[in-house]
């Protein structure tokens, strides 16, 4: 067979421990036998960013927004344990983090589906992809213990330093306050990136929050949501036959358990915390989680949903038999060579996106998995498969698929 050729690069951001093993062996076994493999490499191990003062990833973000579409392998966070371990210059800050104020994007959460790992809401049929809106509220709040009794009142002082205040508590006796907010810009593209993303994958979006009791925070949220969807989706959404769907937030959650799935549920930032590990749980594991970054520019950047695996990768190491599961991060790479081969009208490649993820799941259904899968499965006797020979199992159907 010829191999596939790709047009423009796709943007490779490598990673961590057990993880960026896994890169190495789906790279060697399911994509350069079959694809001229074109990508721009950057190295986010830890070692590497500590080398480049972390420039590489603001590099590798920036190459995203020239070439629209990245992969990306988990990497850590350093804490003080791994500025220890690694012995670093300084406690970088999550690569995540730093990609993530760079596009100015939403993250979008699927569960990958598979026969045999059934979800604990019998009723759930399709995904259900959770956007969550990832600056401000609760994250960026600041508290008061109030010991003793006394007014609080919230101040906001202009730019002429003209002073408008409201009255929050006449405390009787000591407490907590509590004070956050949101930016109109953000929630802006908040709701275009959940609004583009369902175009892109053609499915409703939900929107929850509390706007009945909290007129002004929330009622903001349903506000700017509305406006964009009025303005700039409306016409797209009835061509695609979609809908924008508002509601109460408990409405929207008691309407999720009794759904089908198959649609995108937008979160608020702590909603969003909650509810995506409800959800992923409620799927299965984390293991079996796909997410990709999508910004309102629409570069778009793919990931597994899990962690570097550190405890698997200290076994590595130990030369002891692994049993990682590398299906997120197979998902990531065809969710990135997919829209490459969109972007690119280059349909051989969005092909074998397709046929790899069918090739990965049919692998699973056929009750061949690793050892995360075979402790939750409902199929009967699952062979349980070390890293590589998952990845190699994985490759006998992919060759019989093309
Ligand atoms: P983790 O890597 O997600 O793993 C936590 C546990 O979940 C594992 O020990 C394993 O359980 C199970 N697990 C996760 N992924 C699995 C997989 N693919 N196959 C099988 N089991 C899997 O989280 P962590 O150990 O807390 O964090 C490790 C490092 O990852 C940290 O340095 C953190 O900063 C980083 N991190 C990065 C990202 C990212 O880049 N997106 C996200 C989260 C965390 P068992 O040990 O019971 O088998
Ligand atoms: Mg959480």
């Amino acid at each position: 067979m010829e191999k596939i050729k790709m047009k423009t690069p796709l943007v490779e951001m490598d990673g961590d421990e057990m993880t960026r093993i896994l890169w190495q062996m789906i790279k060697d076994e399911l994509l350069l036998p079959f694809i001229e493999l074109n990508t721009e490499y950057y190295d986010l191990g830890l070692a590497h960013r500590d080398e480049t003062d972390d420039q590489v990833t603001i590099d590798s973000a920036n190459a995203t927004k020239k070439y629209g579409v990245a992969v990306k392998c988990a990497t850590i966070t350093p804490n003080y344990a791994r500025v220890k371990e690694y012995n670093l210059k300084k406690m970088y800050k999550s690569p995540n983090g730093t990609i993530r104020a760079m596009l100015d994007g939403t993250v979008f959460r699927a569960p990958i589906v598979v026969k045999g790992i059934e979800p604990c809401v019998k009723n759930w049929k399709k995904p259900i992809t959770l956007a969550r809106h990832a600056y401000g509220d609760i994250y960026k709040n600041t508290e008061m213990y109030i010991d003793k009794p006394g007014k609080v009142e919230l101040v906001y002082t202009d730019e002429n330093g003209r002073e408008s205040r409201a009255l929050i508590q006449d405390m009787k006796g000591s407490g907590i306050v509590m004070g956050m907010h949101n930016m109109d810009d953000s929630i802006a593209s908040f709701a275009r990136s959940c609004f583009n993303y369902a175009l892109d994958t053609h499915q409703d979006v939900w929107f929850g929050a509390k706007d009945t009791i909290s007129k002004t925070y929330d009622g903001r949220f349903k506000k700017i949501f509305e406006d964009i969807f009025e303005k700039e989706y409306k016409e797209k959404f009835e061509a695609a036959g979609l809908t924008y769907f508002f509601s109460l937030i408990d409405d929207i959650v008691a309407r999720v358990m009794k759904a089908e799935g198959g649609f995108i549920w937008a979160c608020k930032n702590y909603d969003g915390d909650v509810m995506s590990d409800m959800v992923s749980s409620a799927f299965g594991s984390l293991a079996m989680m796909t997410s990709v970054l999508v910004s309102p520019q629409g570069y778009y950047e793919y990931e597994a949903a899990h962690g570097t695996v550190q405890r698997h990768y200290y076994k590595h190491l130990k030369g002891e038999e692994t049993s990682t599961n590398s299906v997120a991060t197979i998902f990531a790479w065809t969710g990135a060579l997919r829209k490459r081969g969109e972007l690119d009208g280059n349909q051989a490649l969005s092909d074998f996106a397709d046929k790899l993820e069918k090739a990965t799941v049919g692998t699973i259904e056929s009750g061949k998995m690793t050892k995360d899968l075979a402790l939750i499965t409902e199929i009967k006797n699952p062979t349980v498969l070390n890293s590589r020979d998952f990845i190699l199992a994985v490759r006998e159907r992919l060759e019989a698929l093309l």
